[in-house]
């Protein structure tokens, strides 16, 4: 029997990704006060984060051509939010799936995925994301038929769900004004997909990624770009320019977003703001106005440190 659903009821979790809204900063922006500044809350996604969007393109496109199929088993390597999207999705869609990751990601991180039961597999917390890529990679080879693998560094679908979702979304809200747009860069999805909607604006609109400056004790989720594996989908030409954010830089602007504007936020997202307001000081200054927008890619909750969940809970 069919059922009719009400308007407002979404049939499976699925249908509850993207649309996310837009808020304008007011405290953290008071030293540019001609500009505004608007983040996208991609932590209001199901799965918490903005790697929803490019976890569900993939794995929905792959099972309706036939590359994801109920006998195999999804596999990537994830520093955390893709992976808590697949396993998710996975629940949902009914697929089994294993993720690979540096043995020091976050505990949140690590519980969650295996909370709608997933399979982690340890890469070496030593050789960082690049390790975990290549584990993965040497497990798909081993045994391909067992296995599918979106490969999110490489695939398409991933910087397509933000041409079709995150930058149309942007130019609905906001593109009678919109002059910036800042996103960090991790598998380059987030800053490849907008950038490229974006740019087909009618008035230029400058895309400026943001990387760590620091390679070794980087932002979690963000890639250093001179010292990893180039993605597959990475096309510098699609943005205008990279700007590199401190570590420090990223978690002080983490902190000022919770306490002044009551959004607590990850490092990532600390360093995109931390960018954005620092370009709306500068367009204060020599032009007087502006519209930046930048993205907040999850909560701050997903990095407590186990240390700082003891102090905080008993159990
Ligand atoms: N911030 C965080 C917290 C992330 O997990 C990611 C994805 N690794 C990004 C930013 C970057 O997004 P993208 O992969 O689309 O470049």
């Amino acid at each position: 029997m069919r059922t009719t659903l009400l308007r407002s009821v979404r049939a499976t979790v699925l249908d509850t990704v993207g649309n996310t809204p837009l808020v304008r900063l007011s405290r953290v922006t008071r030293s540019a006060p001609s500009v505004e500044v608007y983040v996208k809350l991609e932590f209001c996604n199901p799965g918490g984060s903005v790697k929803d969007r490019a976890a569900l393109r993939m794995m929905t496109r792959a099972a309706a051509d036939g590359r994801l199929t109920s006998d195999k088993t999804l596999i990537d390597s994830t520093s955390g939010n893709t992976g808590v999207a697949y396993a998710m999705f996975g629940a949902a869609m009914g697929f089994r799936v294993a993720l690979v990751m540096p043995s020091n990601v976050s505990r949140p991180r690590k519980e969650i995925a295996r909370a709608y039961g997933t399979e982690i597999i340890f890469s070496d917390p030593l050789e960082g994301s690049d390790g975990a890529i290549r584990l993965a990679r040497e497990l798909v080879t081993r045994d391909p038929d067992r296995y599918f693998y979106p490969d999110q560094y490489s695939n398409p679908d991933n910087p397509l769900a933000h041409y079709h979702g995150t930058g149309a979304e942007i130019l609905d809200a906001v593109g009678d004004r919109i002059t910036h747009f800042i996103a960090g860069l991790g598998t380059s999805g987030t800053i490849m997909g907008t950038s490229r909607r974006l740019k087909e604006h009618t008035r230029p609109i400058r895309c400026i990624a943001i990387e760590p400056d620091d390679a070794m004790h980087g932002l979690e989720g963000l890639k250093h770009l001179p010292s990893s594996l180039v993605p597959g989908i990475h096309d510098a030409s699609a943005y205008d320019e990279t700007v590199r954010v401190g570590t420090e830089d990223g978690w002080d602007m983490a902190d000022r977003l919770a306490h002044e504007e009551g959004l607590h936020v990850g490092h990532s997202s600390g360093a995109a703001v931390f960018a954005a307001v620092s370009l709306a000081e500068r367009l204060h200054r020599e032009q007087g106005g502006g519209c930046i927008v930048t993205i907040l890619c999850d909560r701050g909750d997903r990095y407590f440190a186990p240390a700082a969940w003891e102090k905080r809970y008993t159990w």
